[in-house]
């Protein structure tokens, strides 16, 4: 005889996709478990830009809050924990955690959130968040329009040396990634952009970029572009399919959030590339309606 499911839903990562994930759920009053590794990508960051309402609050309060929030539900559950595996079985999914922890649900949402992978520069890592980041709209506008570089981890880093003038006066550090053509050579005249060919030894107190003959060049912040791998095997695990982008891979969804393995959601970071709070939470609360929706009319 098949075992019910003890959970109708389970999301795995309880940060802003998944909370939101779990927030329709509850709200639909179906039995939800979320569990958690705590290890956001933003938890370097002391502060969060561009989320509507919640402007320059730290990030981890913000989670904090939409946890509060989602645990008054009686029918949500929560466990503090890595899922390790997840197993398909008749009735839906069994995930186990490293802490012998076990559960089974009927739909999985996974909300696992990426990691970023940095370049190999001295410096830049310790700053990450702080006066090294990836995204402009995040963080640029507190750079209140001062001096700003761009270190390149190839063409694609035109983009953000290209988009960052408007934040402040750019000098891009190409460090040997690429070799700027004409076209682009005219492309960031144009937009008053310095460049700078020679390499890069290090990164020293706030942003300042030591170059490989001791030159120094004093900045207020950098932004380059990280590497995204998943924080989690389990869509791969499961067989989900994958999108390869210019800087990692994501899970490949439809509109609605839905994997391409039945009763599999994602959502977040995980599932878009180029994510922030505000779409992870629009994604989550997309993939909460849809598994709570494939549970009454299928999937
Ligand atoms: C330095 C930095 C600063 C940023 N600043 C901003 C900003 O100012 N504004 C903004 O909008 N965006 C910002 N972002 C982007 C923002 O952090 C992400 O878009 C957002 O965190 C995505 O939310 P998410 O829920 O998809 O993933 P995450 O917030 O990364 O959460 C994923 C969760 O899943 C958990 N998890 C993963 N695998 C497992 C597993 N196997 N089992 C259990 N749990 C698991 C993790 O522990 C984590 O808690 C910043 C990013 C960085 C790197």
């Amino acid at each position: 005889m098949a075992i019910e499911p003890a959970y109708e839903v389970i999301v795995v990562g309880g940060s802003y996709a998944g909370l939101s994930a779990a927030l329709q759920l509850a709200r639909a009053r179906r039995r939800v478990l979320v569990i958690d590794g705590g290890i956001r990508r933003n938890r370097f960051a002391p502060t969060s830009h561009g989320f509507l309402g919640q402007d320059g609050r730290a990030p981890g309060d913000i989670v904090a809050d939409g946890r509060a929030q989602l645990l008054a539900y009686p029918n949500v559950h929560w466990h503090d924990g890595e899922v390790q595996d997840a197993l398909r079985d008749s009735e839906g999914f069994i995930v186990s955690c490293g802490d012998g922890f076990r559960a089974s649900g009927a739909r999985l949402i996974l909300a696992t959130g990426v990691r970023d992978e940095l370049p190999a520069v001295d410096g830049l890592a310790e700053r990450w968040g702080r006066s090294v980041f990836h995204c402009p709209y995040c963080h640029g506008y507190e750079l209140h329009e001062g001096r700003i570089g761009v270190i390149a981890v190839g063409a694609l880093s035109m983009h953000h040396a290209l988009m960052l003038p408007d934040w402040g006066r750019v000098t891009f550090f190409v460090n040997g990634s690429f070799e700027p053509d004409d076209a682009q050579r005219a492309a960031l005249t144009a937009r008053g952009v310095s460049l700078e060919g020679r390499g890069i030894a290090c990164v020293s107190e706030v942003a300042t970029v030591v170059l490989a003959d001791g030159s120094r060049c004093v900045l207020d912040g950098l932004f380059v572009a990280s590497r995204l791998r998943m924080a989690s095997a389990l869509a791969e695990w499961l067989g989900c399919d994958f999108d390869e982008g210019p800087l990692g891979r994501t899970i490949r969804t439809d509109a609605t959030k839905r994997t391409t393995v039945r009763g599999v959601l994602a959502c977040g970071d995980a599932a878009r590339m180029a994510g922030s709070i505000a779409l992870a939470v629009g994604d989550g609360t997309m993939a909460g309606v849809s598994a709570h929706q494939s549970l009454m009319f299928g999937w």
